[in-house]
């Protein structure tokens, strides 16, 4: 699979990065019941997913945000925010371990989109205190020691990147592993204060995905194309072998249902008790 550059972006699109204002500090949660979701998930239902993105930006205007990991969902939600020209903010994670694979696509999306991309990184005390009280791969060692580098390179920077929002838009689909099975249009994120979690490839299958971004050329992370359909944290990621599930190489280490880190988790565990027939505390987990 080869990146095909030129597939043109109309003018009016580019330079769609914070069209808005920034954060107010204000901790996000619409009052949005789940009346009013359910009929906006019956209304959206096999919909196309632009039609998704076009609600979320006219319901929450300049309080909601794709969150962009760069993996391959992601940049074709980028890419539709630009096509349909929603001026939707965009932000990233930069956790300090991401691939260098993935520093390098999301310059090509800044460029490409003129995206004024918002960054967020650890705070710099917390990470220090991380490694040199337990070292550089604490995360191989348990799943507690996982969370806890989560918490600090993923959660913590999440929790500022989400301060002010009343919603956040993310790829997450649901054939992507046992604890997204359950992922709705637009959802009430109990995780997150109750915020609007918006996924418009909830629906979508990785045919989908992959057909949108030969189609429109989009710029995407390479490494999908040395076996890894799912990409994070470069130690915390590996290929996979033909026939393994997309989400073997995430945390190889541990069970299909702990692979969650944090920025999905209360939803990642209900569906896991669900599977698993145990009942949740319905609390925040360590990893958020
Ligand atoms: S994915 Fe791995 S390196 Fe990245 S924050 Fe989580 S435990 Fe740490």
């Amino acid at each position: 699979m080869t990146v095909r550059q030129g597939g043109a972006i109309p003018a009016g699109c580019r330079g769609w990065g914070p069209a808005f204002s920034r954060p107010r500090g204000v901790s996000g949660g619409v009052e949005m019941t789940a009346v009013d979701l359910e009929g906006v998930n019956q209304q959206l239902a096999g919909r196309p997913a632009e039609q998704v993105l076009e609600w979320a930006v006219s319901r929450f205007g300049d309080r909601v945000a794709l969150a962009c990991s760069f993996g391959a969902e992601d940049v074709v939600l980028a890419d539709m925010l630009a096509r349909a020209g929603l001026r939707a903010r965009v932000f990233a994670i930069d956790t300090g371990r991401l691939h260098e694979a993935t520093y390098e696509v999301m310059d090509r999306i800044r460029e490409r989109y003129e995206l004024a991309l918002e960054v967020y990184f650890p705070q710099r005390e917390a990470v220090e205190r991380l490694e040199q009280e337990e070292g550089f791969h604490s995360f191989r060692r348990s799943l507690e020691a996982r969370h806890a580098c989560c918490a600090v390179r993923k959660v913590e920077p999440l929790s500022r990147a989400l301060s002010g929002l009343d919603a956040w838009i993310t790829g997450l689909r649901r054939e992507q592993n046992v604890t997204r099975a359950e992922i709705r249009l637009a959802e009430e994120d109990r995780g997150h204060g109750g915020m609007v979690k918006v996924s418009p490839l909830a629906e979508w299958t990785d045919q989908q995905v992959w057909d949108y971004i030969r189609q429109h050329d989009v710029p995407y992370n390479l490494l999908h194309d040395r076996g890894f359909p799912s990409i994070g944290c470069e130690p915390c990621t590996r290929a996979v072998r033909p026939g393994e599930h997309p989400r073997a190489g995430r945390w190889w280490w541990e069970s299909p249902e702990q692979k969650e880190c944090g920025l999905h988790a209360l939803q990642a565990r209900l569906a896991s008790d669900a599977a698993t027939g145990s009942a949740s505390s319905g609390g925040r987990s360590a990893d958020g």
